[in-house]
């Protein structure tokens, strides 16, 4: 997540291929709103077009590039992907090596289009934050296959874009965050101690884009509006001082990210957000808008559904291509800022899993009562240096009355008895017996206990307990529901 400053950068004025390493004049300004109305035809532009949202979501399906999901994207695939567009690419896309990452891997920075216009992205400088870069592998496809449209010769006639998939390949290794160096590169913008760090800001001060997308994944728990819905993209258009002063750069990060948002809105209505603009005075994003570069931040976040790796790449596909065919046809520079002015605040009101209204036998020893069960989950690699797999964990995150929060899943629970996961082989359906809650000691409905919970209905309509010494949790049950994060239902 940010914490950061997710950043295309657009570079304006440098020449078209990686050789262009030589400076050139910056332009100052990206393309003219007078061109605005080049992209209104059916071959680009407006949302019904081949540039619509769901044109571009539908190109996706139909063609992205086949990599691992995005968490389980090695170097090892990047290196190989960008290999692969180049060839493809017959001389258009160009690929250098920008730099070293602690352990030695290659910082790859590939290149396409010819335009004055100098924009530059750069991918999972966070290595857990993985969804923007089979995007940019996506992003070149879509530029090779289409490359007759007009919507394609303008973006690389007026733009030339620079891409950086995956700035920390060692903690994509590892799935972590920081460096090998244990470091947050986006908190290294100063010190420079990083050499991932060191590589993007020399890249950046050579190319001097006029636009940067700074591309990271945000917490699982954030959210957005009211009620919560999960904030699976927000958009930050960064600030480059504490003061948070407009400028005609921030200016120009506002109108690429209003223009993505009305892109993402009709795939994932209500679901986009404003991440705060908090000056960080170590981190890339802020430095980059500082040092000349309007920023763009776009952060994935949390998503519903079993593919959701998947979808969170889809949608930076059509950010991308949006911000990039908006600038070329000078659509952004005609954009009002309000669809990013009136974009709800990020705010971290999102469970994974909401079991609402529920009678709550804690296994504590309390007698029940009738709540919320609000679970969260977390994913790690397992696998070392053998097959990579995510193990997701979860945990209970909070108990009681939860209806000011959202959640991916919610489950209504009214009339249904909540128990931890008290029995390894029982499955849904399953007739069941409870514990004796009074020496129970495995885990319990509490805050920080796993998220694996039993929901039950007596076995028999009517069931009571026959004399005052028994207790209705004694009576057998059927399993109606096994929550199991991350398991396999049953
Ligand atoms: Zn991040």
């Amino acid at each position: 997540m940010r914490t950061s400053i997710l950043c295309v950068v657009l570079v304006a004025g440098v020449a078209a291929l990686p050789g262009c390493a030589a400076r050139h004049p910056a332009s100052t300004t990206p393309p003219a709103a007078a061109e605005a109305g080049a992209g209104a035809g059916s071959d680009s532009g407006g949302a019904a077009g081949a540039l619509g949202p769901a044109s571009l979501a539908a190109w996706w399906d139909a063609h992205h590039v086949s990599l691992p999901p995005a968490p389980l994207v090695t170097h090892d695939d990047v290196v190989a992907a960008a290999e692969r567009a180049v060839d493809a690419a017959a001389g258009r896309v160009a690929r250098e090596v920008v730099g070293r990452s602690v352990e030695g891997r290659d910082l790859l920075h590939l290149t396409v289009g010819r335009g004055p216009t100098h924009v530059l992205l750069w991918s999972q400088m966070h290595g857990d934050e993985p969804s923007a870069t089979p995007a940019i592998f996506d992003l070149l496809e879509w530029i090779r296959r289409e490359r007759e449209t007009a919507a394609v010769q303008r973006l690389e006639d007026r733009l030339t874009v620079h891409l950086v998939p995956m700035l920390n390949p060692d903690g994509a290794q590892r799935y972590t965050r920081r460096n090998a160096q244990g470091i947050d590169i986006n908190r290294d913008a100063l010190h420079l101690q990083t050499p991932e760090g060191r590589a993007l800001k020399a890249l950046r001060d050579r190319l001097q884009p006029v636009l940067g997308f700074n591309l990271h994944n945000q917490n699982g728990q954030t959210s957005a509006g009211s009620p919560p819905r999960p904030a699976t993209i927000s958009l930050l258009a960064v600030a480059h001082d504490a003061a948070r002063s407009d400028s005609p750069r921030r200016t120009l990060a506002k109108q690429t990210a209003a223009l993505v948002r009305q892109a993402l809105e009709p795939l994932i209505p209500g679901q986009v957000g404003r991440y705060s603009d908090e000056f960080e005075v170590r981190a890339f994003g802020d430095n980059i808008g500082r040092w000349g570069t309007a920023v763009v931040l776009i952060e994935s976040g949390p998503l519903s559904g079993a593919d959701a790796d998947g979808a969170l790449v889809r949608l930076n596909f059509v950010a991308l291509v949006t911000a990039l065919d908006g600038l070329a046809s000078g659509r952004t520079a005609a954009h009002p800022i309000a669809a990013y002015d009136t974009l709800p605040l990020n705010e971290s009101n999102l469970l994974s899993i909401r079991v609402r209204n529920a009678t709550i036998a804690p296994g504590t020893g309390v007698a029940p009562f009738v709540g919320d069960i609000g679970v969260n989950t977390s994913r790690a690699l397992v696998g070392g240096d053998g097959p990579r797999r995510l193990q997701v964990a979860s945990r209970i995150a909070d108990l009681g009355d939860l209806r000011v929060f959202g959640a991916l899943e919610d489950i209504d629970a009214t009339g249904l008895t909540a128990t931890p996961a008290f029995d390894d082989a029982a499955r849904e359906g399953d007739l069941v017996r409870m514990p004796d809650w009074s020496v129970w000691k495995g885990a319990t409905i509490t805050v920080g206990q796993p998220g694996a919970l039993f929901l039950l209905v007596p076995a028999r309509t009517g069931t009571r307990p026959d004399s005052a010494t028994a207790s209705p949790l004694s009576e057998s049950w059927r399993l109606v529901r096994r929550i199991q994060p991350g398991g396999p239902r049953p």
